[in-house]
């Protein structure tokens, strides 16, 4: 298995349930994936700690303790480790150690696979669970080489923190990231530039510690918060609301319930009403209450004007859920940047400079995002079948039969792999759904002597022809973001997750493993041909 985050930690868990031996090889020091990776001041998930956790353990459920609506890093980092360490999984661990390459050995059906630590490895199969955003994306500016001080990508921040104090810190970015780490340094740096090319919405978290009815309801409810996410089409445990279309109702109305979606806070804000993603007039509405929020909380109306200048839909990318982030620039050291009208054009040795003008900084934050859904599978030289590489096979772009097996690439399984729906959803339940996909499949290979499943190359072009087409008919879709992979120059722009739901998806899973798993191909053991 490739990483020990979410994913990781619970295939490992699972396939060992099966009675395999299993190994899981993690870059890093410690377990927790993102959360191990994105210890930036600020670091906070967007979906509820009661949603944000595993389900497979109705034992681990009633121990853990939150503490807030929204975890902070350091809990979450927590978490992941009680969850190692209860389950007895670091034994199977190798960490410190990232797989440079793997490579299919078509005559011994094996995956053959080199660590940075100079090992190789043979196996028969091979499970990524390697993230979805994993792979950091910093802009290559030129100039970068020659800064005196210090770069740093909010995904690398350094364990014992950074002491910004005093500091002239510039900031590029303002996505979820941005959004969080802003606030935070704000309070230490001496001045703050925050370079924003693309305004965002954002919505109140309206985070809260957890008191002790909470917890009781949260443990008492397990079974059916457990019961609305596999019912739902995000995976979150949220009882259903009858929301209507937003044009159906008087316009008194309409303000009343986005006042309350707004009171309530967290990134179920578009759910106020049925058609917010679906009817461009229902959405403009909902922008336009968002914007004028937005401008109530920002002194100077130049900078709301900047703050508030957003491109796209509501939704149409990840709606950002934020913590005093639009206070922030009330604040007298921090300056807003418009890099659109006035873009960075080149790192000095003293700074940043833009177009109209350059700043003078110690540090240089980039909240610049990563290289979503493929990056981290295509940092590792992934060969297949015939020596291909899945860089070559997804040069035009990413898929996989199900987002679970790419043809061409027998025994490798990708939890919340393209073509699935990832991050898309609760991630962490997609990943249990996934796990719990593989590990069924892997015990009906070992029940019916199987040793190789594949997908058949015609059934995964038709599920990813399905997974375009549902997004292109979306407002996610047609707009730049990292969900479309424009993020990254070179990358073949698309989305590569299934927008269908997840509830959806769960049944087409389901139902294609008790039709005998019609569209993949298995071969039994010691046998050449494909049955
Ligand atoms: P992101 O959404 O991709 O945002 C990257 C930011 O960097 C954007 O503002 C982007 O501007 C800017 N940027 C990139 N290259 C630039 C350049 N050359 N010049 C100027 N600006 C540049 O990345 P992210 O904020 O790390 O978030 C990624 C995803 O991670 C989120 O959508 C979410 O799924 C997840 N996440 C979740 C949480 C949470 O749970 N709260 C927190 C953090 C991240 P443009 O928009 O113009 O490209």
């Amino acid at each position: 298995m490739i990483g020990a985050g979410a994913a990781g930690l619970y295939a490992l868990h699972r396939v060992r349930g099966l009675g395999l031996l299993a190994k899981v090889f993690e870059k890093g020091d410690g377990v927790g994936g993102t959360w191990y990776w994105n210890r930036y001041p600020g670091a906070r998930c967007d979906v509820e700690s009661w949603d944000y956790c595993y389900t497979f353990s109705e034992e681990l459920e009633q121990e853990w303790e939150w503490t807030e609506r929204f975890p902070a890093q350091p809990e979450l980092e927590r978490y992941f480790n009680y969850v190692a360490d209860r389950f007895d999984l670091r034994r199977d661990i190798e960490f410190n150690t990232r797989i440079n390459q793997a490579r299919y050995d078509d005559e011994q059906n094996r995956w053959l696979i080199s660590t940075s630590s100079g090992e190789t490895v043979s196996t028969r199969f091979l499970i990524s669970a390697a993230g979805c955003l994993s792979e950091v994306n910093t802009p290559h500016f030129e100039g970068v080489d020659t800064f005196a001080g210090q770069q740093i990508h909010t995904a690398r921040w350094p364990k014992g923190g950074l002491d910004v104090t005093g500091m002239r810190v510039g900031v590029i970015g303002t996505g979820s990231t941005g959004t969080q780490v802003i606030p935070q340094l704000a309070k230490q740096a001496d001045q703050l530039f925050v370079f924003q090319r693309t305004a965002q919405f954002a919505i109140p978290a309206r985070n809260r510690p957890l008191d002790d009815d909470t917890l009781e309801e949260l443990k008492h409810n397990y079974h059916e918060r457990w019961e609305l996410k596999r019912s739902s089409s995000t995976g979150m445990g949220r009882r259903p609301t009858e929301a209507s279309s937003a044009l159906e109702v008087d316009e008194a109305t309409r303000n009343r319930a986005f006042e309350d979606s707004w009171a309530r806070g967290g990134p179920g804000f578009a759910r106020a009403f049925s058609d917010v993603m679906t009817n461009p007039e229902s959405n403009q509405i909902a922008s336009e209450f968002v914007r004028e929020k937005i401008r109530e909380k920002v002194d100077d109306p130049d900078v709301a004007d900047t703050l508030v200048g957003i491109d796209h839909p509501l939704g149409a990318r990840r709606l950002i859920v934020e913590i005093d982030y639009f206070e922030t620039y009330n604040r007298p050291n921090v300056t807003l940047v418009d890099a659109a009208a006035d873009p960075i054009t080149e790192i000095t040795p003293q700074g940043l400079r833009t177009t109209e003008g350059s700043y003078d900084l110690d540090l240089i934050v980039y909240a610049t995002g990563f290289d979503g859904m493929t990056g981290a599978l295509l940092a590792m030289d992934i060969q297949g079948v015939g020596g291909l590489a899945l860089r070559d096979k997804w040069a035009d772009g990413a898929g996989a039969y199900l987002g679970l097996v790419a043809s061409g690439f027998p025994n490798l399984f990708m939890i919340t792999g393209p073509g699935s729906p990832a991050v898309y959803s609760n991630v962490i339940f997609s990943i249990e759904q996934h796990v719990e996909w593989i590990a069924d499949c892997l015990a009906h290979m070992l029940e019916n002597g199987l040793d190789r499943i594949d997908s058949d190359p015609e059934a995964e072009a038709e599920w990813t022809r399905g997974v375009h087409d549902i997004a292109h008919a979306s407002i996610i879709g047609k707009t730049d973001s990292w969900w479309t992979g424009s993020n990254i120059e070179g990358k073949p722009k698309g989305v590569t997750f299934y927008l269908g739901g997840t509830n959806i998806y769960r049944e087409i899973c389901d139902e294609i493993a008790s039709n005998g798993y019609e569209g993949f191909v298995f071969q039994p053991a010691g046998k050449p041909e494909s049955v």
